[in-house]
C-alpha cells in the first residue's frame, strides 16, 4: 500500500499534464511526479539516488548520481554517440566518474567509452574478462592505458564500493559464456527500501544461471536485457526481478525490431509499467528510497 499512494499521486499528475499538453497544442514534456520536468533539466536531487538512462539511440547508457553526489556510468553507447555522450555529462556537471563499467565489448556498449575516459577524471573500471579484437574495444583500451588505469574485472559476487549509502553488487556475469552478450556485466543499485537492476544484453542463460546462483534479484526498476531482444527478459527471470517499472534503451526504427513485441506483451502481462528512449528519449529515475519520481524527456 506505501508503494500505491505516490503511484497513483504521480500517475494522476502524469494525466493532467498530459491533458494539459493536448489543451495548449504545445510542446510539453511528460513528467512523473515533478511537472513540467525533462530528464536533464533542473532538479532538486538532494538526497536522492538518480538513475538516467541515457538516450543514444540504439545502443545503452546509464549514469548513476549517489545521494552524496558520487557517480557511475555503466556503458557509454555507440561511437557515433561521443559527443551526445560527453553532452550529457557536462549538462549533469559531471567531471569525474567514480565507477565507470563497460558491460560487454559490443560497440552499441562500449563504443562512445574511449571519449569519456579521455576527457573526465575516472575512479576504476571494470569491464568483463573477455577480448575481442574490434577497433572499438583496442581504443577503449588505449583511452584506459593513457590514463594509466586498470581494469578491474567484472563479475558475479562483487561489491562496489560508491557510496556508504547506496549498495551496489555485480550478479553477472556468473562464469565464462561464449556468447559475448551473457558476458554483460549485471549490476544492481538499492537505496533504501528501492533498487535498479541493470542488466546490459544478458541473455536467457546468464539470467538462468543468476536465478540458480540464489541472489536476490528482486528490483523495482528493471532495464530490459538486450534492448527489448526476445533473446532476454525470460519469463521466470522477469517474475523473480517482479519490477513496477522497466526501461528499454533502443533506437528509433532500428533494424533489429528491438523492442520485441514478445517482450512488450510480456512486460505488460505482468503489469509493469514500461518507459522507452525510442519514444520519449532520456528516461530519468529519482528515489529518495522510499518514493520515486520518474521524468523523461519526451
Ligand atoms: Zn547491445
Amino acid at each position: 500500500m506505501t508503494r500505491l499512494i505516490p503511484f497513483l499521486k504521480q500517475h494522476i499528475i502524469g494525466y493532467a499534464a498530459l491533458i494539459l499538453c493536448i489543451s495548449l497544442l504545445a510542446g510539453c514534456s511528460f513528467s512523473g511526479s515533478t511537472k513540467n520536468s525533462s530528464a536533464g533539466g533542473p532538479v532538486d536531487g538532494k538526497g536522492k539516488l538518480r538513475v538516467i538512462f541515457i538516450d543514444v539511440g540504439q545502443g545503452a547508457s546509464q549514469l548513476i548520481i549517489t545521494p552524496s553526489g558520487k557517480t557511475m556510468l555503466i556503458d557509454a553507447g555507440n561511437n557515433d554517440k561521443e559527443q551526445v555522450m560527453l553532452d550529457t555529462l557536462k549538462g549533469y556537471g559531471i567531471k569525474r566518474l567514480d565507477i565507470v563499467i563497460g558491460t560487454h565489448p559490443d560497440a552499441d556498449h562500449i563504443g562512445g567509452l574511449d571519449k569519456v575516459i579521455d576527457q573526465l577524471s575516472i575512479g576504476k573500471i571494470y569491464m568483463p574478462k573477455v577480448s575481442s579484437n574490434t577497433k572499438t574495444f583496442e581504443s577503449v583500451l588505449r583511452s584506459i592505458q593513457r590514463k594509466g588505469l586498470k581494469v578491474s574485472s567484472a563479475r558475479a559476487g562483487i561489491t562496489l564500493n560508491l557510496d556508504s549509502g547506496v549498495q551496489v553488487s555485480m550478479l553477472a556475469p556468473l562464469t565464462k559464456y561464449e556468447d559475448t552478450n551473457n558476458m554483460s556485466a549485471v549490476v544492481k543499485v538499492s537505496y533504501g527500501k528501492h533498487s535498479f537492476l541493470l542488466t546490459g544484453d544478458a541473455e536467457a542463460e546468464s539470467e538462468k544461471d543468476m536465478l540458480a546462483s540464489g541472489a536476490d534479484l528482486r528490483s523495482d526498476v528493471l532495464l530490459v536485457g538486450h534492448h527489448g531482444s526476445k533473446s532476454s527478459t525470460s519469463v521466470a527471470f522477469l517474475k523473480k526481478v517482479n519490477p513496477q517499472y522497466a526501461v528499454i534503451q533502443s533506437g528509433k526504427g532500428n533494424k533489429y525490431g528491438h523492442p520485441t513485441q514478445t517482450i512488450l506483451k510480456r512486460l505488460q502481462k505482468q503489469g509493469v509499467k514500461v518507459y522507452r528512449n525510442d519514444t520519449q528519449g532520456t528516461v530519468e529515475i529519482l528515489t529518495d528510497g522510499q518514493h520515486f519520481q520518474i521524468r523523461a524527456e519526451r
